[in-house]
């Protein structure tokens, strides 16, 4: 039988919160329950927001609410030539394309397709969906562009994709009772594959690193529900075999907000200095 591995992955750009510590715990609780093996991986691509302190912090916490985690820790900053290789492979497929707009571009270009803001479709996050144009630019004119330096990301061509691949896409959700979700990639539009300055993004490292991790089981926020839809994509491109998923539930504030990183009341420094005990943080979390 083969062991399962979760894996707890914050970005260190920012101090963790109650809802990183419910997360965190109950991938303990759930590797634990099944005889697991526990990764903890740092998601830190964004070097300008991520920093070796905020790092440092990060594990101090997860190390005061017991969160206990192999050794060593994956930091995706140490890997970006891994990324540039899976995305040169999507370059490779013709399943990328450089996209020059900035959002203000993007704006722009939507009035000038005769749509507008409020009309247009947006992503799951709310962002406007990348308009058609640098998707249909010649491979002459790409180039001159690249050439002359205008910065660029590299966006999914999403109809091609679909086209290849078919829509029939699915994944298991866990927990509380196991069910099938269909996903739903057409909804992101031609979403960014590798960021302006660096060779990948979010999506792109966190499916190759599940994969070469052995992940089994990703237990993570609801607030990630629908970018299971792209990382169940990329899966399919590559030819991954997917982990199972929870989406677990998140934990809210007095107003019934997601807590956020730039809150100092509810972050788990601010509790530990105000003398709240590690039990007393299971407890708030109810785990
Ligand atoms: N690094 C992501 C975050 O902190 C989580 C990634 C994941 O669990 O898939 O929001």
């Amino acid at each position: 039988m083969t062991v399962p591995v979760f894996r707890f992955a914050p970005s260190p750009n920012g101090h963790l919160h109650l809802g990183h510590a419910y997360s965190a715990l109950l991938n303990r609780q759930m590797a634990s329950e099944t005889g697991g093996r526990l990764l903890l991986r740092m998601e830190d691509i964004d070097r300008e927001r991520c920093t070796p302190e905020l790092e440092r912090s990060m594990l101090e916490d997860l190390y005061w609410i017991g969160f206990e985690w192999e050794q060593p820790v994956r930091r995706q900053s140490e890997h970006f030539a891994v990324y540039r290789q899976a995305l040169d492979r999507l370059i490779g497929m013709d399943l990328v394309y450089p996209a020059f707009l900035s959002r203000g571009g993007i704006k722009h270009q939507i009035e000038k397709l005769g749509g507008n803001q409020s009309s247009w479709p947006r992503d799951p996050d709310g962002a406007l969906l990348y308009p058609p144009t640098d998707r249909q630019l010649s491979t002459r004119e790409r180039e001159r562009r690249i050439g002359e330096g205008e910065p660029f990301s590299w966006r999914l061509n999403m109809d091609r994709v679909l086209e290849q691949i078919g829509e029939a896409l699915f994944w298991s959700e866990t927990a509380p009772e196991k069910h099938i979700v269909e996903a739903r990639p057409r909804d992101w539009g031609d979403v960014i594959i590798a960021r302006k300055d660096m060779p990948t993004s979010y999506h792109l490292s966190v499916v190759i690193d599940d994969a070469l991790q052995g992940i089994t089981h990703v237990v993570r926020g609801k607030d990630l529900f629908h970018a299971t839809s792209v990382h169940r994509l990329l899966q399919r491109i590559f030819d991954i075999e997917p982990p199972v998923y929870h989406h677990h539930a998140l934990i809210l504030d007095y107003d019934g907000e997601k807590l956020s990183k730039s809150r100092k009341d509810t972050s788990l420094r601010s509790l530990r200095q105000e003398g709240v005990t590690r039990q007393e943080i299971h407890a708030l979390v109810g785990l």
